[in-house]
C-alpha cells in the first residue's frame, strides 16, 4: 500500500507477541473475549460521551449500539466490529503497538513462568491474545474526529498504518480483521462462536449480533430449478444411456423443495442486567459466570463469596459485590500511587466509569463489584458527578455491606468457629466453605490491616475480622474474639510482640515470664504489623500492650516492693553507668524474665525494636 506509514512494536510488546505467537497454550478460545470486551469498552465509551453531547451517536445504523460477528470461509476471516468510540490514527499508534501498557512486563513474566494466559485481560493487553488464532489482522477504525485508518499487522515485530480508501466506510467504530491461521479452522464455525459467547461473554452490555446461517426450504418450480454442475452431468450421462426414463420424468410435480442457504443477524447474548434481578431469582452458577466476566478472571477459580443487594431511601442504588478468589498481580504493587478501583459504576444501566475512588476506600480496592444508581444525574460530566453528595452515602453504604460480607465468610467458615458442637453441625452442610476464611485472609490480610490504619469510623469492625499466630495458636490462625475468650481471669490487657518471624519470636527473653505464667501473646510478624499497633490502641475495652515495651504489668506480687529496694544500688549504678549513651531513660527491676538476666525495653511511646529495624530497611 503506498500510502503505508510503518512503525515498530515497542520493544516488551514485540515480546509479549513473540511469546504468544510461539505459545503452547491450549485454550485459544480466550481471543474472542478479548475483543468483544474490548468492543463492548468502546461501546461504553461512546454511550457515556452521548448523555451529554446527543449528536455524537449519529443516526441510522451509527446509533445502534452493538457488536456484529461475521465470518468469511473462504478468506478465512473472522470480523469483529463494534460501533463504539473508534480509533484516530493516533489511537491505533498508541494503543496497539507503542505505548507499553504498565502490566505488559509482568504479564510477560508470569506467562514465562507459568504459560498461563487466562488472566491476559487483567494485564491490560488483551488486544494481543489475538494473535494464538491469528498470523495476520488488520484494525479499521473510524473516530468521528479523524478520518478511516487501517492499522495492520503480521506480528513480525511492525505493523502498518493506511488511511483506508478501499474499504466500505465504517460510520464509526472499529472492525477488527482476523486472518485465522490454518490449524485455527474451527473459528470459522458458527456453532464455536456462539458457545463462546454464550460460554465468555454473557455478560457483555451491548447485543452480540453473528451473521448466521439458515438452511431454509424453498418451494421451487421444477422446471426453474438450477441444478449444479454434478447434477447436470449426472442426468446427462442417465439420459444418454437409459432415454426410457425420461418419459418419467414429465410425470413429476411441477414444484420442488429444495434446501438455499440464507444469512441473517442472530442475537447471541440477552443482554441482562443480573444485578436488576431479585437476588433469590440469580443463581450461584450466575454470579460465578458474572464475576469472571467482571473481573476477567477466568481461571477456574469461583469468587470467594458476594454481596447483591438494593439500598433504599435517599439514594437508591442496587450493587454487586465479589470477594476474587485471589489479589490482583499490582494489588500492593500500586496502592499507594493509584487510585485503582474495580467497581463499576452505572447510572440508570448505563455504565459511566470504572475509576471512580469516590465508591470505595483505597483498603477495599480489591473487591470487584458494580454499583447502578438511579440517583444519581445521567448527563452531567464525569467531574461534576464525582462530586456529587450521593456518593457519600453509597460510599458509606457499601463498606458497610463489604465489611458484612467478609465477616459472615468467617461465621459461615467451620474451621473458624471455636465450638466443636457448631464446628460438625455447620460443616455438614457447609463443606464448600471450609478454609475459606484462611484463604480469604492470605489473599487480602493486608488490606484489613490497612483499612485498621486508615478508617478510623469502622476501626473496630476491621479489627474483629484480623487474624494472627499467638504463643498458643500452635500454628492456626486465630481472632481478637478468640484470644480474649482465652484470657486469664486476672489479665486486663491484651499481650502481643512483633518481629520477623514465629519462629524469632518465639525464643524472645521478653516471652519467658509470660510463657510461664501461660499467657498468650500474639505474633505481629509482618511490617505493616507496627504501623497497624499504632492505630490499633484497643478492643473490646482491652488495651493492648507490647510485651517488649515498658509498661508490662503480669500482677503484682508481695516481693516487687521488696526486690526493688533491694537492688536499688545496681539499678542506680547501671542507670548512670550508661546515660552518658543518651539513649537509656531507666534501669528497672522487671518482673517479665525468667533465664535471661536482662532485657532492653522500649519506651511506651518508642518505637519497638522491630520498628526501628523496619525503618533503617524500609520493607514496608
Ligand atoms: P485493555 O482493553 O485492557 O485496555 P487491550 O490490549 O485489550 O487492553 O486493548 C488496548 C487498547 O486498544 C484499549 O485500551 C483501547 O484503547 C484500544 N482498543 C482495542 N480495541 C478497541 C476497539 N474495538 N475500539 C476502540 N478501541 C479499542
Ligand atoms: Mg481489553
Amino acid at each position: 500500500r503506498s500510502n503505508a506509514e510503518k512503525f515498530e512494536f515497542q520493544a516488551e510488546v514485540s515480546r509479549l507477541m513473540d511469546i504468544i505467537i510461539n505459545s503452547l497454550y491450549s485454550n485459544k478460545d480466550i481471543f474472542l473475549r478479548e475483543l468483544i470486551s474490548n468492543a463492548s469498552d468502546a461501546l461504553d465509551k461512546i454511550r457515556f460521551l452521548s448523555l451529554t453531547d446527543k449528536e455524537i451517536l449519529g443516526d441510522g445504523d451509527n446509533a445502534k449500539l452493538e457488536i456484529q460477528i461475521k465470518l468469511d470461509k473462504e478468506k478465512k476471516i473472522l470480523s469483529i466490529r463494534d460501533r463504539g468510540i473508534g480509533m484516530t490514527k493516533e489511537d491505533l499508534i498508541k494503543n496497539l503497538g507503542t505505548i507499553a501498557k504498565s502490566g505488559t512486563s509482568s504479564f510477560v513474566e508470569k506467562m514465562q513462568k507459568t504459560g498461563d494466559l487466562n488472566l491476559i485481560g487483567q494485564f491490560g493487553v488483551g488486544f494481543y491474545s489475538v494473535y494464538l488464532v491469528a498470523d495476520y489482522v488488520e484494525v479499521i477504525s473510524k473516530h468521528n474526529d479523524d478520518k478511516q485508518y487501517v492499522w495492520e499487522s503480521k506480528a513480525d515485530g511492525a505493523f502498518a498504518i493506511s488511511e483506508d480508501t478501499w474499504n466500505e466506510p465504517l460510520g464509526r467504530g472499529t472492525e477488527i480483521r482476523i486472518h485465522l491461521r490454518d490449524e485455527a479452522g474451527e473459528y470459522l464455525e458458527e456453532f464455536k462462536l456462539k458457545e463462546l459467547v454464550k460460554k465468555y461473554s454473557e455478560f457483555i452490555n451491548f447485543p452480540i449480533n453473528l451473521w448466521a446461517s439458515k438452511e431454509v426450504d424453498v418451494e421451487v418450480p421444477d422446471d426453474e430449478v438450477e441444478s449444479s454442475e454434478e447434477e447436470e452431468e449426472e442426468s446427462s450421462k442417465a439420459s444418454s444411456e437409459e432415454e426410457s426414463e425420461d418419459e418419467d420424468a414429465e410425470k413429476k410435480p411441477k414444484t420442488k423443495t429444495v434446501k438455499e442457504t440464507t444469512y441473517e443477524w442472530e442475537l447471541l447474548n440477552d443482554v441482562k442486567a443480573i444485578w436488576l434481578r431479585s437476588p433469590k431469582d440469580v443463581t450461584d452458577e450466575e454470579y460465578n459466570k458474572f464475576y469472571h466476566s467482571l473481573a476477567k478472571d477466568f481461571s477456574d477459580e469461583k469468587p470467594v463469596t458476594w454481596s447483591h443487594f438494593a439500598a433504599e431511601g435517599d439514594v437508591e442504588f442496587k450493587a454487586v459485590l465479589f470477594v476474587p478468589p485471589k489479589a490482583p498481580h499490582d494489588l500492593y504493587e500500586s496502592y499507594y500511587n493509584s487510585n485503582k478501583s474495580n467497581l463499576k459504576l452505572y447510572v440508570r444501566r448505563v455504565f459511566i466509569s470504572d475509576e471512580f475512588d469516590e465508591l470505595l476506600p483505597k483498603y477495599l480496592s480489591f473487591l470487584q463489584g458494580l454499583v447502578d444508581s438511579d440517583s444519581l444525574p445521567l448527563n452531567v460530566s464525569r467531574e461534576m458527578l464525582q462530586q456529587h453528595s450521593s456518593l457519600k452515602t453509597i460510599k458509606k453504604k457499601l463498606i458497610r455491606k463489604a465489611l458484612d460480607m467478609i465477616r459472615r465468610i468467617a461465621e459461615e467458615d467451620p474451621d473458624e468457629s471455636n465450638d466443636k458442637d457448631k464446628k460438625e453441625e455447620v460443616s455438614s452442610d457447609n463443606d464448600e466453605k471450609k478454609g475459606q476464611y484462611s484463604k480469604f485472609w492470605n489473599e487480602f490480610g493486608k488490606s484489613i490491616k490497612l483499612g485498621i490504619i486508615e478508617d478510623a469510623t469502622n476501626r473496630n469492625r476491621l479489627a474483629k475480622l484480623l487474624r494472627f499466630e499467638t504463643s498458643k495458636s500452635e500454628g492456626k490462625l486465630t481472632s481478637l474474639d478468640q484470644y480474649i475468650s482465652r484470657m486469664k481471669s486476672e489479665q486486663k490487657d491484651i499481650f502481643y510482640i512483633t518481629g520477623t518471624s514465629k519462629e524469632q519470636l518465639e525464643k524472645s527473653p521478653f516471652l519467658e515470664q509470660l510463657k510461664k505464667k501461660n499467657y498468650e501473646v500474639i505474633f505481629f510478624t509482618d511490617p505493616v504489623d507496627e504501623y497497624l499497633m499504632q492505630y490499633l490502641m484497643d478492643y473490646e475495652d482491652k488495651k493492648f500492650q507490647n510485651v517488649s515495651k515498658e509498661g508490662l504489668k503480669l500482677g503484682k506480687s508481695s516481693k516487687d516492693k521488696e526486690l526493688k529496694e533491694s537492688f536499688k544500688d545496681l539499678t542506680k549504678w547501671w542507670k548512670k553507668s550508661l546515660a552518658a549513651s543518651d539513649n537509656l531513660d531507666d534501669v528497672k527491676i522487671s518482673n517479665r524474665l525468667y533465664n535471661t538476666p536482662c532485657v532492653v525495653v522500649t519506651s511506651k511511646f518508642g518505637w519497638s525494636a522491630n520498628m526501628e529495624r523496619i525503618m533503617q530497611s524500609q520493607t514496608l
